[in-house]
């Protein structure tokens, strides 16, 4: 099964894509996290989308999509996929056809998050992860049980994203709306557009997405 998540920053896509992961053994594919890793390491492609990063406006059509099919290749055949903040432009969504054509694979749904977007920006200022394992945490609706550590593997340290303060989230939602929420309607012309409320409790958005996929799963 190969789904896109679809939604603004702070929709609730990374979250539910590592659900999905956890329980049904699917990859996320999270365009964001493989740039953040390539500026970490200092690659071309990372030096390349550092600074557009944090000015929160798109990295290349051809990078992205670069990224995505080096990770396909890298998978099982078998292996679902969870496309996690790709495809961003239109350009994007005529690659990952292409990009899925050739490799056998076809695309069984977009799951589609809907949100109010002036909630979005006190979700997004408010979330950090733990550095060790990548759970992520809120200030306000998901801290750690425990001051200080993860719950998940007891860390001690954590991290904020540097795009994650209120003027880049501000271009970031622009750039979904300009460039991004415009790809909706391919799909929908396609029928495998299923809407989740993004702003219901975290539970509910996960068996709302599980209604959706269990036709197929
Ligand atoms: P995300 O983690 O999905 O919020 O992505 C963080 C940042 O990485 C975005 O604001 C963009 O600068 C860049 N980025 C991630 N995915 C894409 C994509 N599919 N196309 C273009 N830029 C992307």
């Amino acid at each position: 099964m190969n789904i896109i998540l679809l939604g603004p920053p702070g929709a609730g896509k990374g979250t539910q894509a590592q659900r999905l992961v956890d329980k049904h053994g699917m990859r996320q594919l999270s365009t964001g996290d493989m740039l953040r890793a390539a500026v970490k390491a200092g690659t071309p492609t990372g030096l390349e989308a550092k600074a557009v990063m944090e000015r929160g406006e798109l990295v290349s059509d051809a990078i992205v999509s670069a990224l995505i099919g080096d990770e396909l290749d890298a998978m099982g055949p078998d292996m679902g996929a969870i496309f996690d903040g790709y495809p961003r432009t239109e350009a994007q969504a005529e690659s990952l056809d292409a990009i899925l054509d050739a490799r056998g694979r076809k695309l069984d749904h977009v799951i589609e998050l809907e949100v109010n977007e002036d909630a979005l920006v006190e979700r997004i200022t408010g979330r950090f992860t733990c550095a060790t394992c990548g759970k992520g945490y809120h200030d306000t609706f998901e801290k750690p049980k425990a001051e200080g550590t993860c719950d998940k593997c007891g860390g001690h340290e954590f991290k904020r994203r540097p795009d994650d303060n209120a003027e880049t989230v501000r271009t970031r939602m622009a750039e979904y709306r300009a460039k991004t929420a415009p790809i909706l309607p391919v799909y929908e012309a396609r029928g495998i557009v299923g809407k989740v409320d993004g702003m219901a409790d975290m539970d509910e958005v996960t068996a709302a997405i599980e209604a959706i996929l269990a036709p197929s799963s």
